[in-house]
């Protein structure tokens, strides 16, 4: 309680009343947490471009017992991240990257491991890292903090090793080989995809970026994560139909907002 101050990144927005900002914040010490920046949206607001989708910095904030949102004093900016939110395809990545943390932790529930991984992406994709890899990457690590770690091993059903292709169930978190799966349901993957996600799983981050994946294998990779996700999350993801749509000007023109 009291007046508190943690490393924070700024995962959400909204307006409030005249003037106001509601700010959500996933931070170090905290979780996910929002809080009310007072006259945010003036022109000559204390806190300038600070409150930006993305940015990292050390929020100095407010704390009462009984509100559930906390007053946010101040936010320092330690980076601005500013070439996420300059390209359609990086700001729908760094969207999906915050939405899946944002929807899968409950507020204040602090992670260390889950904040340091949040930096850890954004700063990449922010350098220039891979718009396709960057939040598959993210995402693995995300699943694997939170205990969903995406059994891909072994078939769930017979626990043999699986030849390939097999049927990844979302509701199960795993592959099911050829005699044990329904080809009518899940998403398939082919052997060098399940390979692929092995890896990915295993090496470093570092090792993550460099590993090679044919395009066709990454494109599996990402339905099957995209489906899982949006499984343990109940709901469709709004970053994911912006970044469907963003071939399609006049759909980018209507859902620019939306992430
Ligand atoms: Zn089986």
């Amino acid at each position: 309680m009291g007046l508190q101050k943690t490393e924070s990144i700024v995962i959400g927005s909204w307006a409030l009343g005249e003037s106001d900002r509601i700010v959500a914040f996933y931070t170090r010490a905290h979780g996910k947490l929002r809080g009310v920046a007072k006259a945010a949206r003036r022109p000559r607001s204390r806190f300038g471009g600070a409150l930006e989708l993305f940015t990292y910095g050390t929020l100095v904030f407010f704390e009462k017992e009984t509100a559930e949102l906390v007053r946010i004093n101040s936010f320092d900016v330690l980076r601005h991240h500013q070439a996420l939110r300059e390209d359609l395809e990086r700001l729908g990545c760094g969207a999906w990257m915050v939405e899946c943390l944002s929807h899968l932790t409950p507020d204040r529930d602090p992670s260390p491991a889950l904040f340091t991984l949040l930096v850890q992406g954004l700063r990449r994709l922010a350098q220039g890292g891979d718009p396709a890899r960057i939040p598959l990457l993210y995402v693995l690590r995300l699943l694997d903090l939170l205990g969903h770690r995406p059994q891909v091993t072994r078939c769930l059903d017979c626990r043999r090793s699986p030849l390939a292709p097999v049927q990844f169930d979302s509701a199960r978190g795993g592959v099911l080989c050829r005699r044990c799966g329904d080809a009518k349901r899940g998403v398939t993957l082919s052997g060098p995809a399940v390979t692929g996600l092995q890896r990915l799983q295993q090496l470093p981050w570092e090792g993550g970026e460099r590993c090679r994946l044919a395009p066709a294998q990454r494109d599996e990779l990402q339905a099957v994560v995209q489906e899982y996700v949006t499984y343990l999350v109940g709901q469709p993801s709004r970053s994911l139909r912006f970044l469907a749509n963003i071939g399609d000007p006049a759909q980018v023109g209507a859902t620019a907002e939306a992430p």
